[in-house]
Formats: structure tokens, sequence, C-alpha cells
């Protein structure tokens, strides 16, 4: 059972009687707890890399480098810039999503489209991680033939890419070189659809897989900072497939792989839309 908090106050009542009111203020209370929870992490995120900053552009102004040395600072400084930039860019993701109505059944999004623009990103992320390293990753994507007849999802287009290229780019970034990373696409029996994404990565324990759809909640840090990341990325993802009714399952095991995969419910056969015109 959950402890509820109460508010309570008692009041003088006629002929020396008190009424007490007592009020459930648990809810009013978590939300509380969660907004203030959010704005110290956002706070934290953006106060790292602008500290960062700072001391670089104080380096610049005070010691004589030569021209090698100012660019490599400037370099540095455009990265701190840039996981800033992601940051913002995530937070307003978050908070459009929010604001926004719910989908409804009158956009549909063809798989294809999907599962090609997640392979594209895919390929590029990889390549730009493992560019130092003889052995790249092994990236498997459904066979083109197989998707044209993979139908669409009900949905918005530019959620429904976002919440996969999370995923998608979430399996590469944790995935050392040399890994591989499947990503799968079948229909069930009930007629909803599995899209899956397979790693053979680091790995996620137990305790963490319930918290990792937390906005900023992170294993490690330090790799999400490396490889790009603003911990915000599932907490997207969770946003648009709870908008989409689609579900979320994580299975993992460290050291061994993760494997996320979501359910949607709601699919369209390209056959049943267009039905072919008799000869
Ligand atoms: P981040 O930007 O830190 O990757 P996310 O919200 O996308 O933020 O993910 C939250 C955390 O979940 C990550 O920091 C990482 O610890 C963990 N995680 C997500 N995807 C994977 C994966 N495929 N393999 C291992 N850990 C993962």
């Amino acid at each position: 059972a959950h402890p509820v908090r109460l508010s309570v106050q008692l009041f003088p009542y006629d002929g020396g009687r008190m009424l007490l009111l007592a009020r459930d203020v648990t809810a009013l209370e978590q939300a509380d707890a969660m907004r203030r929870d959010f704005v110290a992490n956002v706070s934290h995120e953006m106060r790292t890399p602008l500290t960062v900053l700072s001391g670089f552009i104080e380096t610049l102004q005070t010691l004589p480098l030569d021209a090698q040395e100012r660019s490599r600072y400037l370099g540095m400084m455009g990265q701190q810039a840039a996981r800033m930039q992601h940051i913002v860019e995530d937070l307003l993701t978050l908070s459009r999503l929010e604001g926004s109505p719910l989908p409804g059944l009158d956009e549909w999004t063809p798989v294809q489209s999907l599962v090609r623009r997640c392979e594209q990103e895919a390929r590029a992320l990889s390549s730009l991680l493992t560019q130092d390293v003889q052995r790249p990753h092994v990236l498997q994507f459904p066979a083109p033939e197989t998707l044209q007849e993979a139908g669409e999802i009900a949905g918005a287009a530019t959620e429904l890419q976002s919440a996969l290229s999370n995923l998608i780019t979430n399996a590469v970034r944790y995935t050392p070189a040399g890994g591989s990373i499947t990503v799968e696409w079948r229909r069930e029996a009930d007629g909803t659809a599995v899209f899956s994404v397979h790693d053979t990565g680091v790995g996620i324990a137990p305790e963490h897989i319930p918290r990792i759809t937390e906005r900023f909640y992170r294993v490690d840090r330090s790799r999400s900072r490396e490889t790009g990341g603003t911990g915000l990325g599932l907490a997207i993802v969770k946003h648009v497939l709870q908008r989409h009714g689609a579900a979320l399952h994580i299975t993992s095991t460290v050291g061994k792989g993760s494997t996320f995969s979501v359910t949607f419910p709601a699919i369209r056969l390209r056959a049943a839309a267009q039905p072919a015109l008799a000869p």
C-alpha cells in the first residue's frame, strides 16, 4: 500500500463542537515534488556545459595561445554549445508532446519509410562512433521487400520517427565497436505489430530498467555524455508511445545486450487500404 498524505484542519463549529476537514493531498504533493526535481535536474544539466564553456572563455582571454591551440579550444567550446542545444531541443520536444492533442486515426505512417530512415541514422551514427577502429558494428535491418508489405501505423510520422530513431541510436551508442544491432518488424496473429531493436551492447541491470524512461535518468552518466546523450531520449520515446497506445517492453542482460520492443495496436495493410483493381 502507498502512504497517503492528508492535510487536516480543525474548525470551531456551533455549540463548542469541532469540524475536522481532511483532504488527500498525495497526488498534489507528488506532482509538486516531480516539478521541483525536474527544475533541479534541468538546471544541473545546463550548469555543467556552461561551467566548462566559461572556463574555456577565460582561458582564451588570459593565456597566450597559438592558432592551433585556439582552434582546439574553440572546437571544445562548440561541443559544449551543441550539448546545450540538444538538451534544449529535447526539452522543447517533450513540452510540445505534452501540450499537443492526441493523434487520431486520420494520419497513417508507412512502416517502410520509418524503418528506412532508422537504418540511415544507425549507419551514419555507427560510422561516426567507430571511425577510429577496425571493427565497425554489424547492422541488420529487414529486407526492403518485406517492408513493402508491412503496411502503415496510425500516428504522426515525425513523432513516431523520433521515438524509433531514439531506440536505434541508443542501441548503437551503447554497443561497443564490433557488436551487432538487429532491427525486426513482425506482425502478430492478433493484428498488432512489433518493432524490435536488439543489441549486443553493455546491457542494463534489472534495477535500472524500470527507471530508464524517466527524464535525465542514466545508468552511466559519462558514457551517455560521451556519445552525445541528453538523458531525455527514452522519456520522449515513452511519451510518444503512450500517445499512440503503443507499449514498450525492455529485456536486458548486463554485458550481453538489450532488446527494446514496441507493440503497435493499430496497423493498416496497404493492400486493404488500396484494393487492387480487377483486371
Ligand atoms: P541518454 O541520452 O543518456 O542515452 P536515454 O533516455 O536515451 O538517455 O537513456 C537513458 C539511459 O538508459 C541511458 O543513459 C543508458 O544508461 C540506458 N540505455 C538506453 N538504451 C540503452 C541500450 N540500448 N543499452 C544499454 N543501456 C541503454
